[in-house]
């Protein structure tokens, strides 16, 4: 590694070596340098930091815990963890840093938040962290997962948010993170976009991951007060790279920990919009106001893509992600469609857990570590529960699993 502080990135231009930046309209930069210049603040504000660990640990529930899979630990000869941030509030990682941008928003004087969701977990998590915090929030999502993750479109009607769908191209998380950009640039002064994932201008993958890098600070802890070292190997899924970022911060310096990220390689890696492994198959470019490795078609423009996740179906990928591929400390690898639904039953079955289809990408992963004949101890984020995802698995998957229709 070159840098012993690799986790003080980015530099103050929101560069993780030469990824992240800014590529926006002149006047949406002013109002990102107000933004950065808040959270820089309640970075260093006790009474900020003091009202967010109090909703972390009241609100959410944290700290989510580490549990030792034993039953999948035997089947495939290698001691496998999973952190449980399925057992979040709301079910996911994404409350984390609502929570912290809600918080931020409000502090800014702001009336609304809004966003962008994919899966539906990030539009969740912000509406209940708006309802919590006292702020509108209005949320735009791909017409093709409002049908497939209908749950979670309810759920933030009944807290309140205003769900608009995104009619155009493939209706789906790309096509969301369009719409909500064009609604901002109409007031920015008002709104504040809440962004997603380590994604988007600086200072939002900066601030997104200090909100996640909980996860790991928790983890490290923990792992080491149970097992009495550090993990050998981390796994996370990677769709912009929250929750992987989250998790693996902590560990960035630890040369003793191997760090492996997992991207969807969907039904295909050899055909185009077929699958969104962003870090393995894409190049650097810049979209959606950033610089970092992409998926882009031969016009330059970005990639159609798909995955069974929902939020893991993205072109790009957080830019300090890109950094960690290139300086070798983090390898990034690959988990398909068909691997992440076996991975669902498998967690499931084997241990009374109903993984995130997400999440699921990183436990087939590391069953392919342990396949592949891996022995050291795995620590995965299990960065979602299933529960939004039971009825597209059952209908399109149920019959391989002796699940026939009830109906
Ligand atoms: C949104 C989501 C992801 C993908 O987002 P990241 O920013 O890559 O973490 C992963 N798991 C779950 C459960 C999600 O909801």
């Amino acid at each position: 590694m070159k840098n012993t502080f690799e986790h003080a990135l980015p530099n103050a231009q929101g560069y993780f070596g030469e990824y992240g930046g800014s590529f926006i309209p002149e006047e949406l930069q002013k109002v990102m340098d107000d933004i950065n210049t808040a959270y820089n603040e309640c970075r260093q504000d006790p009474e900020f930091q003091s009202e967010l660990a109090r909703l972390y640990k009241h609100f959410v529930g944290r700290p989510s815990p580490i549990f030792h899979a034993e039953n999948l630990s035997k089947k495939y000869g290698t001691p496998i963890y999973l952190k449980r941030e399925d057992l979040n509030h709301t079910g996911a990682h994404k409350i984390n840093h609502c929570l912290g941008e809600a918080l931020i928003a409000k502090k800014m004087g702001k009336q609304k938040l809004i966003a962008e969701t994919g899966a539906g977990q990030h539009g969740v998590a912000l509406a209940t962290a708006a309802a919590l915090v006292g702020l509108e929030c209005d949320i735009y999502m791909g017409e093709v997962d409002i049908a497939k993750e209908h749950p979670n479109v309810v759920r933030m009607r009944i807290l309140g948010a205003n769900v608009i769908p995104a009619t155009h191209g493939r209706k789906t998380l790309k096509e969301a993170v369009d719409a909500a950009f064009e609604a901002y640039l109409k007031d920015p002064i008002n709104q504040l976009y809440a962004i997603g994932s380590v994604v988007g201008p600086h200072p939002f993958p900066m601030m997104v991951r200090d909100f996640q890098s909980i996860i790991g600070n928790e983890a490290r802890v923990q792992f080491q007060e149970m097992t009495g070292t550090l993990p050998d190997n981390l796994v996370a899924c990677v769709g912009g790279g929250s929750n992987a970022m989250g998790l693996f911060t902590a560990f960035l310096e630890d040369k003793s920990v191997a760090i492996h990220g997992v991207e969807p390689a969907g039904r295909s890696l050899t055909q185009v919009g077929e699958h969104a492994a962003t870090l393995s198959l894409g190049e650097p470019g810049v979209m959606h106001g950033f610089k970092s490795y992409m998926l882009k078609d031969e016009q330059g423009e970005p990639q159609l893509v798909h995955s069974v996740a929902s939020g893991l179906d993205y072109p790009s990928v957080g830019p300090q992600h890109s950094y960690l591929k290139d300086s070798g400390r983090v390898q990034y690898g690959t988990a398909n469609d068909q691997e992440a639904i076996d991975a669902f039953f498998e967690l499931s079955r084997c241990e009374g857990i109903i993984p995130a289809i997400e999440s699921a990408h990183a436990v087939a992963y590391a069953i392919k570590l342990a396949q592949q004949g891996e022995q050291g101890s795995i620590l995965l984020n299990l960065s979602g529960r299933g529960d939004k995802d039971i009825d597209f698995v059952v209908e399109n998957y149920g019959c391989d699993y002796g699940i026939e229709s009830l109906i």
